[in-house]
C-alpha cells in the first residue's frame, strides 16, 4: 500500500546539511497497522511528511497504491492526498466550531451536498462513539474526546490510509488506549492502512502489526512486533 525506496532527505541550511533520512526502504502492507518508533530526532517526522506529500524526497521514490508520488504534478497530488488523512498529537481542531462543524468542514472542502453532510457527521460520530458531543466546542471536550473528533473528521472522506503522527503523545495511559482500541477497531471494519509514527514502544505493542525501527535517518530494524521486540 505504502513502499518507500532508498529515501533520502536532506535539509540545506546556510552553514550546513542536514540527512533527516538516509537511504530508508520500508514496505507498508494493505489493510495492515504499521509502525515506526525512533527517538526524538531520528527522522520520523520527515518520512510521515514525505508519505502525505508535504515534503518532497531528495532522491528515492514513494509508492502510494500504486502510484510513484515524486513525479506527480501539483493537481496530481491534491488528489493523491485525498487517500490520505492524518492525526496529530495536539488534534488540530477548529476552536471557533462546533464538532459537528469540525467534521462537516472536511465534508464541505469535498463539495459533499448539505443533505448528505448531516448524515455523514452523525455515523462518524457513532464510528468514534461520541455522538453527545455533537454540539459541543472543542475547549469543554478531554483530549481523548478531541482525538475521537479529529479521528471522525479525518475518515469523513474515505482516506485508504491513515497516518498517525504521534497520535497518543498527550493522552494520558488510559486514554491513550482507548485510542489504539479505536485505531484497532477502525483498520479492521474499515480495511483502512495505517502508519503512527511514536516514541512510545507500548504503542507500537499494543497494535502494530508490523514495526521499522530508525535512529539517525537510518532505518535499523523491520518486522513483525513479536520479532522487533522478542526478549532473547
Ligand atoms: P523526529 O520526528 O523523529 O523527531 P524529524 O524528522 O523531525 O525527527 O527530524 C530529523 C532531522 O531532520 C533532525 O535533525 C531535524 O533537525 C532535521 N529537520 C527536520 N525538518 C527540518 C527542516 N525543515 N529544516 C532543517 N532540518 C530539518
Ligand atoms: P493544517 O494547517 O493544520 O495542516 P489544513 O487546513 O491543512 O490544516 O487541514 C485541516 C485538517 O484536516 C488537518 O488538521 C487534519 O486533521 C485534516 N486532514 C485531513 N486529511 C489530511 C491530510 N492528508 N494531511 C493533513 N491534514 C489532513
Amino acid at each position: 500500500m505504502i513502499e518507500l525506496k532508498n529515501i533520502t532527505k536532506k535539509f540545506y541550511k546556510t552553514t550546513r546539511e542536514v540527512t533527516a533520512l538516509n537511504n530508508v526502504s520500508l514496505h507498508v502492507p494493505k489493510g495492515k497497522i504499521f509502525g515506526v518508533i525512533g527517538t526524538s530526532g531520528a527522522g520520523k517526522s520527515t518520512l510521515i511528511r514525505i508519505i502525505n506529500l508535504l515534503e518532497k524526497p531528495t532522491t528515492g521514490d514513494v509508492i502510494v497504491d500504486g502510484i510513484s508520488l515524486p513525479g506527480l504534478s501539483n493537481s496530481q497530488l491534491a488528489k493523491e492526498r485525498r487517500q490520505i488523512g492524518m492525526i496529530f498529537q495536539h488534534f488540530n481542531l477548529l476552536t471557533s466550531r462546533t464538532v459537528y462543524q469540525n467534521i462537516a468542514f472536511a465534508l464541505e472542502l469535498a463539495n459533499t451536498p448539505k443533505n448528505v453532510i448531516d448524515e455523514r457527521v452523525k455515523e462518524l460520530l457513532k464510528l468514534v462513539n461520541l455522538e453527545e458531543k455533537i454540539n459541543d466546542y472543542p475547549a469543554s471536550l478531554s483530549g481523548g474526546q478531541k482525538q475521537r473528533v479529529a479521528i471522525a473528521r479525518t475518515l469523513a472522506n474515505n482516506p485508504k490510509i491513515l497516518l498517525c503522527d504521534e497520535a497518543t503523545s498527550a493522552l494520558d495511559p488510559a486514554t491513550t488506549r482507548s485510542i489504539l482500541n479505536l485505531l484497532k477497531d477502525i483498520n479492521k471494519r474499515l480495511n483502512i492502512t495505517i502508519l503512527l509514527i511514536t516514541h512510545q514502544m507500548e504503542v507500537v505493542k499494543a497494535i502494530c502489526d508490523e514495526v521499522a525501527v530508525i535512529s539517525n535517518g537510518e532505518l535499523i530494524e523491520q518486522g513483525t512486533v513479536g520479532e522487533i521486540f522478542a526478549n532473547p
